[in-house]
């Protein structure tokens, strides 16, 4: 399996056993993968792994996937980082400019454990 299908196979798996059960479907997210590491450094010179842009208006989003980097990142890590991409989508009508980012990366980031912490309290639970 080459890389690209391999990456979009676990797309579409956290799209069925995270996204979908946590009521994601009324987003239409369109997964873009990209092979080109540079459109992902960051000024501090690391990479991100994806980047989400969404418009709340008319519940659309995308997420650009760094390709390369997803085969060096595990599922449960991959999971968590999708999570959090959700938790943007979700809280993107709050964002008012781009001040405001280092605040809607803290609560993403709270609502990803919460999320995650949740999620697995109720799979130790069956
Ligand atoms: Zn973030």
């Amino acid at each position: 399996m080459g890389a690209t299908k391999r990456v979009r196979k676990r797309f579409e798996r956290l799209w069925e056993e995270v996204a979908r059960p946590m009521g994601m479907a009324w987003w239409k997210v369109t997964i873009i993968l990209s092979a080109d590491r540079e459109r992902f450094k960051r000024p501090n010179d690391t990479e991100c792994l994806m980047i989400c842009n969404a418009d709340w208006r008319y519940g659309t989003a995308t997420i650009d996937v760094n390709v390369g980097l997803t085969d060096e990142t595990n599922d449960e890590m991959l999971e968590e980082y999708y999570v959090h991409e959700m938790m943007h989508i979700l809280v993107n009508e709050m964002r008012q400019n781009e001040d405001c980012l280092a605040h809607e990366e803290r609560v993403v980031t709270g609502l990803t454990k919460a999320f995650i912490w949740m999620r697995d309290h109720l799979k130790e639970g069956q």
